[in-house]
């Protein structure tokens, strides 16, 4: 079986079974890891060196902190314009479904103001000569994939001297970034780091210490880096799952193979589609298609797409169907999902365009 579903979490196998090994007996200390005290030598060992290997990875500078928070992707909406609101404006890219309702949640505390020329449909990003962006925002924010629709930037937005915010809830991990073009950058683990309910922000440390007055403690990046994350209990056994995830992809050869894998995944499906003489659409413009979330059409019909998902699932392709809000195919390609298994589903792709052809 290969699951799709892009949620609530990918998780390599391979991790499983090392958490499923230590599940009751943590490092010797003959208790569950879920049930250490987030103030032990252990759990500090684990937080710390979930962060260290984090820091690997993504070649993090030491100007910047890392938090591990709870409240979702989600709570990082309303935690951005509470720590970084100074002047009381921002500007969104509004690429598709998580940023418009990031935006929509920041324009509760500050005077938020899109990038974009407004759009109904979201497959593509508008060039640069459509952008509009304030050089007194407090800063500029951008999702970096949009996981419906399958929109994704292929390079950071230049944003000049105005602090950078991005979600990189569902492409982290799955290329190099370069963490000082940025001013925060937070991810939802769930995609491609750990289980849903830890939540990491990377944020430059001259922009702590600002923002409104009233932002809730729990939310606040200062509080939480002078706590070291632990302000109150953190999410202990996600922390510990991410760990061994970031350890899985540091084996596997780190970033720098995980964005190989991505691409070579992307590639082959984008292929399939393009040469199924219009059998299948990839409909989201070449210059902005995801790595991670592959947007697919049946151009003949949602019949036809139902048909798809029923034998897809009977050969053991699970959890296919686009998000409700689109409709159509999604294939995820998560760091959990291998070469082989997309080989696979190319193969059936071909096969169901040859035997369903009008
Ligand atoms: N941002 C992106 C890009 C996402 O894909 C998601 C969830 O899938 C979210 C935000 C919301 O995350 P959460 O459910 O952790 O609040």
């Amino acid at each position: 079986i290969v699951f799709f579903g892009p949620g609530p979490s990918k998780i390599p196998d391979q991790v499983l079974e090392r958490v499923q090994a230590e599940l009751l007996n943590y490092a010797g200390t003959g208790v569950s890891v879920m049930e250490i005290s987030h103030r032990s030598a252990e759990f500090q060992q684990i937080i710390s060196g979930t962060e260290t290997r984090l820091r690997r990875l993504l070649h993090i500078p030491d100007n910047y902190r890392v938090l591990f928070v709870q409240g979702g992707a989600t709570g990082q909406f309303a935690a951005v314009p509470l720590n970084l609101c100074v002047n009381g404006k921002a500007d969104y890219f509004i690429t598709g479904t998580w940023s418009k309702k990031a935006a929509a949640e920041a324009a509760r505390y500050l005077d938020m103001q899109p990038v974009l020329p407004a759009t109904e449909k979201f497959l593509g990003i508008a060039g640069r000569d459509q952008w509009r962006l304030r050089p007194d925002a407090d800063y500029v924010y951008y999702c970096d994939n949009e996981t419906v629709e399958g929109v994704e930037f292929q390079e950071v937005p230049d944003t000049g001297d105005v602090p950078l915010v991005a979600d990189m809830s569902s492409n982290i991990l799955t290329r190099p970034i370069d963490v000082s073009k940025f001013g925060v950058i937070f991810a939802g683990a769930q995609k491609n780091m750990g289980p849903a309910g830890l939540t990491i922000v990377i944020v430059r440390e001259d922009l702590l210490g600002r923002g409104l007055p009233v932002c809730p403690s729990v939310l606040s990046y200062s509080t939480m880096a002078k706590a070291g994350s632990l302000y109150n209990t953190p999410p202990c056994f996600n922390v510990y799952v991410t760990g061994k995830v970031l350890d899985w992809v540091e084996e596997q050869g780190g970033v720098e193979e995980m964005s190989k894998r991505s691409d070579t995944k992307a590639k082959l499906i984008y292929t399939a589609a393009d040469q199924s003489d219009g059998f299948y659409v990839a409909p989201v413009d070449g210059a902005a298609r995801s790595r991670t979330t592959v947007q697919l059409r049946i151009s003949a019909g949602a019949e036809l797409e139902k048909k798809f998902l029923k034998e897809a699932e009977e050969v053991g392709f699970k959890s296919l169907k686009g998000h409700r809000s689109v409709g159509g195919l999604r294939v995820a390609l998560f760091n959990a999902l291998t070469v082989p298994q997309i080989e696979k589903l190319v193969k059936f792709l071909g096969q169901f365009a040859t035997q369903n052809r009008g």
